[in-house]
């Protein structure tokens, strides 16, 4: 057996922007913090860097928010504490995070946990959306930002919500043409973010950042356009794109194809809930904050006593809501084990943050209609290769939750564990004209790690 076991006062998981916030507050009032993050290096999903060594960011251009962010990894990174990256949560109790690190199985033994794990892409199945070359929004800003690998000549950006045009940016400038940037939510529906956009500084400026990298790039976004498949010869060759009706539902006889060799396909993210279901965490389910997310109190206390939560996991909000729930999240964290008063500005930075991402993705809520994209054969979960057809004929003979549908045709059994096609699973099996789907059905290893990791787990 090759066990290790740390100790400490608060241990958090995620280094992103919610994490970062939370464990630098209670490193710089002494605690003794670990922060475990899968990832290679600290920024989480939005101020992604790139490999140790690795060059090619550079070109990459960032909205003003972005140093705001860099500032934080400056901070975090000089705060006293352990800070563990390649580091998988696969466990997880009150008091108790088990990860494995290098190959090595490790306990982690804390008073307090942070959770700050962050979303997933929500993947809407189309014909053609398992081709080589067609990815999520959010994997191609990883491969572009994190990697600085140019995926592409001829670029088709489509989907729906805010994510969109940072993909767009990012391809622009890493040299990509960016032939059509498609949003499926219709410009008067988006029109209803403009007051929360306009009536906070950061937010409208990052906005006309992002008009003018359009402006100068020549792209112009279409509302109410979707993609309906793509096609090609081993990998995609051509898109099919075409207009979508209020619901989201498509207009067939808008249909016309373009060529591109490479499509991300963003329709908004998922809240990266797994951990605090298995800490026996209450959740809630909100379509516009992306389905279900962890129910917290006005101090980032979930359900569960010693376990808070900050960023995404809470709920889609972006970058600044996280930052200001893993302050809030220390803050309370400080008051249970020091007794220090948490202050209320915290509380009201919280409570305007979520103001203003609330109202912005009202705009982009789900739209149920494009789940009527998948054809009969359309994969709709690529780890068992199931279709639209077969999880249909599974909803019809086993039941429509969520559980009768994987178990009548093993959707969401493989390596992903659901994380891609549960979302829209439930929706397309039962053909459903809501958005309200069953919790996920969560088990441990919460991540893909080795058996060893787990025969050799410390025991507690
Ligand atoms: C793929 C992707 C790309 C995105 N790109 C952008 C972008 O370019 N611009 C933008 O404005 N927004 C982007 N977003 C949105 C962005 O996620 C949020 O706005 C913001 O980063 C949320 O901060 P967070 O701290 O809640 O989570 P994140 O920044 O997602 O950080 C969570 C961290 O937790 C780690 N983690 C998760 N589970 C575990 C586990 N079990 N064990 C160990 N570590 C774990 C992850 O590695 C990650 O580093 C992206 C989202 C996704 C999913």
């Amino acid at each position: 057996m090759n066990a290790r076991i740390l100790e400490a006062d608060v241990g958090v998981v995620g280094a992103g922007p919610g994490g970062m916030a939370a464990a630098r507050r209670l490193a710089a009032a002494g605690l003794q913090v670990v922060v475990l993050d899968e990832g290679q290096r600290a920024g989480g999903q939005i101020f992604r860097q790139l490999p140790v060594g690795a060059s090619g960011h550079d070109r990459i251009a960032e909205p003003p928010s972005h140093e705001h962010g860099h500032r934080l990894i400056e901070h975090f990174e000089r705060a006293g504490m352990d800070r563990r990256h390649g580091a998988s949560v696969w466990d997880a109790r009150p008091g108790r995070l088990w990860f494995e690190q290098g190959g090595e199985s490790w306990l982690l033994r804390c008073q307090k946990i942070v959770l700050a794990p962050g979303a997933y892409d929500r993947v809407v199945p189309f014909p053609g959306w398992t081709l080589p070359g067609v990815m999520t929004a959010g994997a191609l800003q990883v491969m572009v930002r994190g990697f600085g690998v140019v995926p592409g000549r001829r670029a088709l950006v489509v989907g729906s919500g805010p994510l969109l045009l940072p993909t767009v940016a990012s391809l622009v400038s890493a040299g990509v043409q960016v032939v059509a940037a498609l949003e499926a939510s219709s410009r008067w529906r988006a029109l209803r973010a403009l007051p929360a956009v306009i009536g906070n500084g950061a937010r409208r400026r990052e906005a006309l950042w992002y008009a003018k990298k359009l402006l100068l790039a020549g792209v112009r976004l279409r509302w109410g356009w979707t993609v309906f498949g793509c096609e090609g010869d081993g990998r995609v060759q051509r898109a099919v794109i075409g207009k979508v009706d209020r619901a989201g539902r498509p207009r067939r006889d808008t249909a016309r194809a373009i060529d591109v060799d490479v499509v991300g396909a963003g329709f908004g993210l998922v809240p990266s809930v797994e951990l605090g279901l298995h800490l026996g965490c209450a959740s809630r389910h909100d379509a516009a904050r992306g389905g279900h997310h962890l129910v917290v109190d006005d101090a980032q206390r979930t359900s569960v006593a010693g376990v808070f939560a900050a960023g995404e996991i809470c709920g889609i909000g972006g970058a600044e809501v996280a930052m200001a729930e893993g302050e809030l999240a220390a803050a309370a964290v400080l008051h249970e084990l020091r007794g220090a008063p948490i202050d209320a500005a915290l509380r009201r930075a919280v409570a305007a943050e979520r103001r203003a991402a609330d109202a912005m993705l009202a705009a982009f809520a789900p739209m149920p209609g494009l789940h009527e994209l998948a054809s009969p054969d359309t994969i709709v979960c690529r780890c068992e290769d199931v279709t639209a057809q077969r999880a249909r004929a599974a909803a019809a003979l086993h039941g429509s939750s969520l559980r009768a549908v994987k178990m009548g045709c093993r959707a969401g059994m493989g390596p992903c564990q659901a994380r891609i096609c549960g979302p829209s699973l439930q929706a397309i099996a039962n053909a459903r004209p809501d958005e309200v789907m069953d919790r996920p059905i969560v088990q441990v290893p919460l991540k893909v790690v080795r058996s060893e990791t787990i025969v050799d787990a410390p025991r507690d």
